[in-house]
């Protein structure tokens, strides 16, 4: 029975399906109920994976047989549009809509990979130009690193499975994948995808379960040559500090700030401001959480934002008009919901939303923040922003510093000096002018800095990443 028509879900390992072991429900996380099972891996599975991965590794798969392999994965998932689509606006709680747009940039990843899968190159290195060295030339060339753990969060799991997946397996690599417990059935599909596509066993493995468990059990495999994790700081850090001498590559979170400058049309940045705060209800991690809007626009811009926001429909994401679904888990919106009293209690006002139903949390807007309410200073991660005004631009690009995090920062405005500023002076991997610090392409290179992570994604950065550079020195015998 191919993995579409299964209701439980085994282990993907060297190219066969293992059903053995404790299983765990899934739940679609708006009505809370089951809608799949899945195995809770442990570590003799990571063992097993992690073998297969290694001894894929011995069958040579040439550049352009990955290039094929890759191009006939995102070719599927394509085709496969709708049920994959599903499956995310059920196990995320992502609007369909949403859902639809994720899968198509999944495929669009893996293409990109397959691109890049024909352009990993080296360069000439001229030692002859060492005295001694005269009859000598050397050259470099990218090898694969071997096999790779991928670790992926729950609120984007196909696409950013994909930017793992993608680039790993265009760069030669073996992969053991350790999707989000909460999120895994998009995953597996994905490997049945890459099976269906002649992807050779072992090449790519997934082992569900628990993070914890499954985190030390990969981190115990000696073999794992590359950890690549998507996720929370948290967890992030855990790797690194456990993983000796190996690579770690982090995309972690941010509290990501948009500065809207007097120069701005306000009613476009409002539109576009409330747009990418409450997406996948803000779980994103460059959601927009802290607005900081040039005090003379402030009152025009809070009305417009508002009034987009209040559009937004809230409810079930499998409704082609809900724009904002439920959160990944009602602790998850209860943990919101106190983060919000405690900054009214200091003093911040609810301009729209600040209500709970079950896992869903309304699109809300603070204002009569300041700076050192959780709310602005960790990461919300929920379909919260909090709106406050500045005076002057270095005023506005000292708060957007002031955060643990930099990953991306958005800033709106027309004045040349200012951009030339901003993008000097704003501590993040990306600046994005006239837009949202949400804006995300796949091919871009994309990673933070401080508490953001180290390492760039984006399939060419990626590549980077997950190959070793060789020199190789060639004399006449
Ligand atoms: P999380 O850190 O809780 O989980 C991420 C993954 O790590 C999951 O697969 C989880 O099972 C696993 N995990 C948990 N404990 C582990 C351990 N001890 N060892 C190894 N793995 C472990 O994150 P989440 O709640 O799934 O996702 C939300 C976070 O992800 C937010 O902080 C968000 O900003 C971040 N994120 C970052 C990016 C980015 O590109 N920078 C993209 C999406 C999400």
């Amino acid at each position: 029975m191919s993995v579409t028509e299964q209701t439980t879900y085994g282990l993907f390992i060297n190219g066969a399906w293992d059903h053995s072991g404790e299983k765990k429900e899934v739940l679609n996380k708006y009505t809370q109920k089951p809608i799949g099972e899945v195995v809770s891996g442990n570590g003799e599975a990571v063992s097993k994976a992690v073998a297969a991965a290694k001894s894929a590794q011995q069958e040579k798969v040439s550049p352009y047989e990955r290039y094929e392999v890759l191009m006939k994965a995102a070719a599927e998932l394509r085709s496969r549009t709708e049920e994959l689509a599903v499956v995310l606006a059920e196990e995320v709680g992502k609007p369909i809509n949403e859902s639809r747009g994720e899968v198509g940039r999944a495929a669009l990843t893996l293409e990109v990979s397959a691109e890049e899968a024909k352009r990993i190159e080296g360069e000439t290195v001229a030692v002859e130009a060492a005295p001694g060295s005269e009859d000598r030339r050397a050259y470099t060339k990218r090898v694969p690193v071997g096999v790779i753990a991928a670790i992926t969060p729950f609120n984007v799991p196909l696409n950013l499975v994909c930017h793992k997946v993608g680039p790993a397996l265009a760069a030669g690599n073996s992969v053991v994948l350790k999707p989000a417990e909460a999120t895994p059935i998009s995953a597996l599909k994905l490997a049945e995808i890459f099976q269906n596509a002649g992807l050779p066993a072992g090449r790519l493995n997934v082992v569900t379960g628990r993070g914890s468990v499954l985190g030390d059990a990969l981190l115990a495999e000696k073999d794992i040559h590359l950890f690549t994790f998507t996720g929370s700081p948290n967890v992030g850090r855990y790797l690194k500090q456990n993983a000796g001498l190996r690579d770690v590559a982090l995309e972690l979170g941010n509290n990501s700030a948009t500065m809207i400058h007097h120069d701005t049309d306000v009613a476009k940045a409002a539109a576009a401001t409330a747009q990418k705060s409450f997406n996948n209800a803000g779980q994103v991690c460059i959601s927009v959480q802290r607005v900081y809007v040039h005090e003379s626009i402030y009152d025009t811009f809070l009305q417009e934002m508002k009034r987009t926001t209040e559009q937004l429909n809230v409810g079930d994401p499998k409704d082609e008009a809900t724009s904002v679904g439920p959160m990944i888990a009602e602790t998850e919106a209860k943990r919101i919901e106190s983060w919000v009293e405690e900054a009214k209690e200091a003093g911040a006002v609810v301009q729209t939303g600040g209500w709970r139903d079950g896992a869903v949390y309304a699109p809300t807007i603070l204002t009569n923040v300041h700076d050192d309410m959780k709310v602005c200073r960790e990461e919300t991660f929920g379909p919260v922003v909090a709106v406050d005004t500045y005076q002057t631009a270095d005023e506005a690009i000292a708060r957007i510093n002031d955060s643990d995090y930099g990953l991306q920062a958005g800033v709106f405005t027309n004045d040349f000096a200012l951009i030339h500023q901003a993008t000097e002076e704003i501590e993040v991997g990306g600046v994005i002018i006239n837009d949202t610090p949400g804006y995300r392409v796949d091919h871009m290179p994309y990673g933070g800095v401080k508490e953001s992570g180290t390492g760039k994604e984006g399939p060419k950065y990626a590549i980077r990443e997950m190959t070793e550079e060789r020199l190789i020195v060639m004399k006449p015998q």
